[in-house]
């Protein structure tokens, strides 16, 4: 069923919004179908640049999420029994029926989450397409692995887990969706997706894709909701095999406490607070440039956004002058303006506490060295707008430096020595990712080595490839996603040993 024929069906009360257009009420995909959620409870999706709404999501409950599961359960046997190749070749139909969507894509994730299209192009639609293919490419290429002994043959079988919950968050919707729905079907599983509902958008556009290229029904199953009601009984619901969340470190908690009792699966990739480290010899074009990208990208709405800025004592105050400038030259606009860097922040809610942090560093003794409210024109004056933030001054030990702000606010701190500067990298309770900046290889390697967090950039930030392990140590998650681990993850490995005649 098409999903505007929901509305047409009446069972969803269709308002007209203040411009007059109808919004457009998103559906539920359960089975092959594009259903209504049982109950009547609706959330405005608002454009976080404007304010206005744009469509209603639906707060679907317990019932709605029993169905989706249960439609994944019929659709496993005969989708987890095709191979390898013949699931990587749904996986290609799909890239290709995004790609046809590309611009759509981009626009779509650009108003529902403010961020600017240029980067919705370059980073949200050309990844989504890109994650189908990569993976479809890894299944062809996956090999039996095989283990001889003198006296017997051991194999290894990927087999499929079972029914896979799906949750995402905000930031990075359709991106982070499809990285793991891709790997998800493409290891045999069938999915039930639980995206935030402040974004739902390309959930629903990718849904649109999947009954386009007539995917088998059940194989990929999509709840709209909230956490409280719709993904915690997802991830709570006795016939869920396997959680694959990404999303904040106390939403965490709580999906690893209702998942572990009875020992799903579950990969946890949580929020971060990463340094960027500058050491004096650094080529300082290349670095202030990365470093700016590294701490603004998204509004500084990405969990491996480095936050905290390091800069070795000796270039400190000539870095910091040169960052400033350059931070100043962003450009706070139009997130439908090709020119802009910096879009708006995801919710009123979510500005007003990363507004909050920037009080919070001033009460801390911290000094403000750029940031406030950007004057923006008449139209977007209900959106939810900051200028990108610099502070100093900051004790490494400070709630603004060690805490997960996730918006456009860096700190800068000086540091004296290697051992200083890991020590600071190091001094807070996540441990996703970071960066070091140096003329020095070796030094680069080594410090990298050094610090406590499951990737890190040398010279270059978010410089992805997707095969390499993608995750985090302490408070920023469990296990690792990306690549050969994707695969992993959404499997269980079976040895048979066949012992020789
Ligand atoms: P949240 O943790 O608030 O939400 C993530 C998802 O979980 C949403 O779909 C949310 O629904 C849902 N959810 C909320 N409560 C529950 C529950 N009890 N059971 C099951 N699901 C639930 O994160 P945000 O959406 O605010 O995203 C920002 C966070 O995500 C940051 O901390 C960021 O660092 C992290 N992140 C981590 C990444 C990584 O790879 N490590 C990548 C991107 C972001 P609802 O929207 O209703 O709350």
């Amino acid at each position: 069923m098409e999903p505007d024929k929901c509305c047409e069906s009446g069972c969803i009360p269709c308002e007209r919004d203040s411009d007059g257009q109808e919004p457009l009420d998103l559906c539920n995909y359960i089975g092959g179908e594009f259903v209504c959620p049982m109950g009547d409870e609706w959330m405005n999706v608002l454009e976080p640049a404007t304010g206005h709404r744009f469509a209603r999501v639906p707060l679907s409950g317990e019932a709605d999420v029993g169905d989706a599961v249960r439609a994944a359960r019929m659709a496993q046997p005969a989708w987890g029994a095709l191979s390898h190749s013949e699931r990587a070749d749904w996986l290609d139909r799909i890239a290709d029926a995004l790609e046809a969507r590309y611009e759509e894509i981009a626009t779509l994730e650009s108003r529902d989450t403010g961020k600017p299209i240029s980067l919705a192009r370059d980073v949200d639609a050309q990844r989504s397409v890109s994650n189908f293919r990569f993976f479809a490419g890894m299944l062809r290429e996956h090999e039996q692995e095989v283990f001889e002994m003198s006296s017997a043959t051991n194999y290894v079988v990927n087999k499929p887990v079972g029914v896979g919950a799906l949750i995402t968050p905000w930031n990075l919707p359709l991106y982070l969706l499809s990285w793991k729905v891709a790997p998800a079907i493409g290891m045999g599983n069938t999915v039930v997706c639980k995206p935030s509902e402040l974004t739902p958008m390309t959930a629903d556009l990718l849904m649109r894709v999947i009954d386009e290229v007539d995917l088998p029904a059940g194989v990929v199953n999509l709840v709209h909701g909230d956490g409280v009601g719709a993904g915690a009984p997802l991830v709570a619901h006795s016939d869920v095999d396997l959680v694959s969340f990404t999303g904040g470190t106390a939403t965490g908690e709580k999906v690893a406490a209702s998942a572990a009792p009875v020992f799903k699966k579950l990969s946890l990739e949580l929020g971060g607070k990463n340094a960027s480290i500058v050491f004096a010899d650094c080529d300082m074009d290349a670095t202030v440039a990365g470093v700016v990208r590294a701490g603004f990208l998204n509004q500084g709405q990405v969990c491996l956004c480095g936050s905290r800025i390091l800069v070795e004592e000796s270039i400190y105050d000539g870095f910091r002058d040169r960052f400033v400038d350059a931070v100043e030259a962003m450009r706070v606009g139009d997130p439908s303006d090709e020119a802009t860097d910096l879009g708006a922040l995801i919710s009123r809610q979510h500005l007003e506490k990363v507004q909050g942090y920037v009080e919070l560093a001033k009460e801390e003794g911290g000094s403000l060295l750029s940031g406030g409210v950007p004057c923006m024109p008449a139209e977007f004056e209900h959106g939810n707008w900051m200028a990108p933030t610099v502070i100093e001054g900051l004790s490494p030990n400070s709630r603004c430096s060690t805490e997960e702000i996730f918006g456009p606010v860096v700190t800068l701190h000086p540091f004296s020595s290697e051992e200083e500067a890991v020590a600071i990298a190091n001094n807070t309770r996540y441990g996703l990712a970071g960066s070091v900046w140096t003329g020095n290889l070796e030094k680069g390697k080594r410090v990298s080595e050094a610090i406590d967090t499951g990737m890190v950039w040398v010279n270059t930030w978010l410089h992805r490839d997707l095969r390499v392990p993608f995750g985090g140590v302490k408070d920023s998650g469990v296990g690792r996603e990306g690549g050969k681990w994707s695969l992993g993850f959404f499997s269980e490995a079976m040895n048979v040993c066949v012992k020789h005649d």
